[in-house]
């Protein structure tokens, strides 16, 4: 680099590995990345996305620029002030909130968000507008794996570290395929098995993914039936006694039940149920069973489901019957998808939390959070999650939401559910990057943020480390970071006292403040302090602490009793039916080189090269018996609307079980490309997390 050239550090903004990078600015603005060597995630290397970090921010053709609004939706766009913007959201909230009370509004916000953002938006609606309707798009992702680890360890909360990839040496890969969407420690996977030919790597998918290329056994499983195998799994370790009897008998409690559950189907009975050969369960179980360290890593394929907690705890209950917990090389450790969903939570930004994993259900703990921030009281019910939040804007229980760094219209299941909520929302902030976003259609006042690079702040990655992520240029036009405008609206609320921040450093410090105590506690790390470390893994009680790579130690865990519960749960799937009509199996994913609803991705040449249009995967005999031929275009159709794109013919695919990427939006002016079309709104009871890896639709030949 030249001597001109000015060096930033930052973290990578797109999936949950948070890989670190270095960021090359020269004195003309242009940018080159590197991937930072020091950094513990990811020791240098970067994906294809991440190397392409740099075009996405320099390109600013599609940014939006200024604050627009329009008196209806009828009437254009027109740009106003930022005080002429604030005011009128300001208005239209007091109106609302005085007539229809605060849960007439609300925030969707997203995983995408940095911690400041977050903590300062769930202030404002959970503090002083009195309603707890904030919900992220986390909760499309992640919100079945945050119950699991509650149910099961007591508190949301990954125990191991990336670095104990490098410690195991048995791997159960479930409902995820980190060879595409979490790059970086798939690689350090492949180094490390490369290293140690002897290390086992288990793969469970209805697809045979790029992931499946290290695995030792690929379980080709039927979709929804994960937990029969976990349990057929944990049969089989406790039939060959490779269960760690007496951490199970010291550390943990509701064994004996689990076991009647798992003795309730025999391997051959699960078997069939999964559409497996029963020898490969036995092969994995033993792989696991003989292991010294044993990891397991899921992400949506476990999550995105109607019965998501579920199939989490039985995930979880086959670490805690065999002792992989707590020790080198060890754990459950859930894949998140965005770069700060576990940020999010900390702060409290779902609509069931409060910061600091204070539960909002406990009245102690509601009081503790309102004293803090100086209000009279917090709301004590709970508030609408993602998907029902729509739902309320479409009843009309719900007025208003404002939108900040996500694509609804793309991105919830049944999209054109969503678009119908938004039409008949009567007022609709959207606060963005882009206007390239599918809901400014329905915006009535719009808030150009400032991006990535373009503002400092803080996030968490999967394996709890805080991160500092430097500003390395302006936002163009009149764009602001999320928090100014948040902070700017508050005090058009009147609320300035309360949101009178002199630098991110202060929100930062706040929130810090409320954890002590807390099993997440960071009120040891200052602004300052991150800044010059760059990153430390949670917990961080006092001043000059390490940090904590490791939970569970001395295997005493969150619950009340300290005892790790393993859960006994039904294996039943319920999702949507099929027949007729209907008679295959959808499932929906990542391709490697995009991201979500690719407002940033899509704007890369080089990524876009890799896959260019979206798709569907399907078995030749299910495309045979249709008249179905390689690139033909075909029609997806579920109870709820089509989708239609081109086939790829491939045996990589189970039987019955069709694939389409998630990212396509509408396309050539038609939302026929949108796999949200199709997708259905059973979501999971506890967790409320959407059943998108599972819905019925029958395809046809165009
Ligand atoms: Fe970014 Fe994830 Fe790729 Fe790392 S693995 S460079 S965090 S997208």
């Amino acid at each position: 680099m030249s001597q001109s050239t000015k060096t930033y550090t930052s973290t990578c903004s797109y999936c949950g590995v948070g890989c670190g990078v270095k960021i090359h600015k020269a004195v003309n603005g242009s940018l080159q990345i590197e991937g930072d060597k020091s950094y513990p995630a990811n020791q240098g290397m970067l994906c294809s996305k991440g190397m392409n970090l740099h075009y996405a921010a320099m390109d600013q053709t599609d940014r939006l620029l200024y604050p627009e609004m329009r008196g209806n939706r009828n009437m254009p766009l027109q740009r106003v002030s930022w005080d002429t913007a604030l005011d009128r959201a300001a208005a239209v909230f007091k109106a609302l909130i005085e007539k229809y009370g605060p849960d007439s509004v609300g925030y969707y916000v997203s995983g995408q968000c940095l911690t400041e953002e977050y903590y300062i938006a769930n202030k404002i609606t959970k503090g002083f507008i009195g309603t707890n309707n904030i919900d992220t798009n986390s909760r499309l992702c992640m919100s079945s794996a945050v119950v699991g680890y509650k149910l099961a360890l007591g508190e949301d909360s990954v125990p191991l570290s990336y670095d104990d990839i490098e410690l195991a040496d048995c791997f159960f890969i479930t409902g995820a395929n980190p060879a595409w969407c979490h790059p970086i420690l798939f690689r350090r996977l492949e180094n490390h098995k490369a290293a140690n030919p002897h290390v086992k790597i288990i793969v469970a998918d209805p697809r045979k993914t790029q992931s499946c290329s290290l695995a030792d056994v690929h379980l080709q499983l039927q979709p929804g039936t994960d937990i029969v195998l976990c349990h057929a799994i944990a049969r089989r370790l406790i039939e060959t006694g490779k269960i760690d009897q007496a951490f199970i008998d010291a550390h943990t409690s509701g064994y004996e039940a689990f076991k009647e559950k798992v003795f309730t189907l025999s391997l051959q009975e699960a078997a069939d149920i999964c559409v497996l050969e029963k020898e490969l369960i036995i092969q994995a179980a033993d792989m696991i069973g003989d292991s010294q360290a044993f990891i397991s890593m899921w992400a949506m394929g476990l999550n995105q489901s109607v019965i998501g907690v579920n199939k989490n705890v039985s995930l979880l209950n086959l670490s805690l019957i065999t002792g992989q917990i707590g020790k080198p090389g060890a754990g459950p450790l859930s894949l998140t998808g965005q770069p700060n969903a576990m940020g999010g939570r900390e702060v409290g930004g779902l609509s069931n939390m409060l910061p600091a994993h204070k539960n909002l259900l406990n009245p102690a703990h509601r009081k503790e959070v309102a004293d803090f921030w100086g209000v009279p009281a917090i709301n004590e019910k709970p508030g609408f999650t993602a998907t029902e939040m729509f739902d309320q804007l479409l009843s009309g229980k719900m007025k208003a939401v404002w939108i900040i760094c996500t694509n609804p219209l793309v991105s919830l299941p049944d999209a054109r559910n969503a678009e119908a909520a938004l039409r008949n929302a009567r007022f609709v902030v959207v606060q963005d990057i882009s206007n390239k976003s599918d809901t400014l259609k329905y915006a009535d006042l719009v808030l150009p943020a400032a991006a990535y690079m373009e503002k400092e702040g803080v996030m968490t990655n999967s394996d709890r480390r805080i991160s500092y992520l430097s500003k390395v240029m302006e936002p163009p036009g009149e764009a602001l970071p999320d928090v100014d405008i948040l902070c700017r609206f508050a005090h058009k609320m009147g609320w300035k006292e309360s949101f009178n921040y002199a630098s991110n450093a202060e929100i930062f410090e706040e929130y810090t403040r409320i954890t002590k105590g807390t099993n997440i506690d960071i009120s040891g790390l200052s602004y300052a302090d991150l800044i010059q470390r760059r990153s430390v893994q949670w917990p961080v009680p006092e001043k000059g602490h390490p940090g904590t790579p490791r939970l569970f130690t001395d295997h005493t865990f969150y619950t009340p009793t300290g005892l790790a519960n393993i859960i006994s749960v039904d294996s039943m799937n319920h999702s949507e039916k099929l027949d007729d009509d209907f008679p295959l199996i959808l499932t929906t994913g990542r391709i490697r080189d995009q991201w979500h609803t690719m407002t940033r991705t899509g704007k890369v040449r080089k990524l876009n090269k890799h896959i260019s249009k979206p798709f569907l995967e399907i078995h030749p005999e299910d495309a045979g018996i249709r008249g179905i031929k390689q690139d033909d275009v075909v029609t997806i159709e579920s109870r709820r609307g089509d989708v239609r794109v081109t086939a790829i013919l491939t045996e990589d695919i189970k039987k019955g079980v069709v694939f389409l990427p998630m990212h396509w939006g509408r396309m050539l002016s038609t939302d026929l490309t949108r796999t949200n079309n199709v997708t259905n709104n059973l979501i999971d009871p506890v967790s409320k997390e959407p059943d998108y890896k599972f819905t019925a639709v029958q395809v046809t030949k165009y």
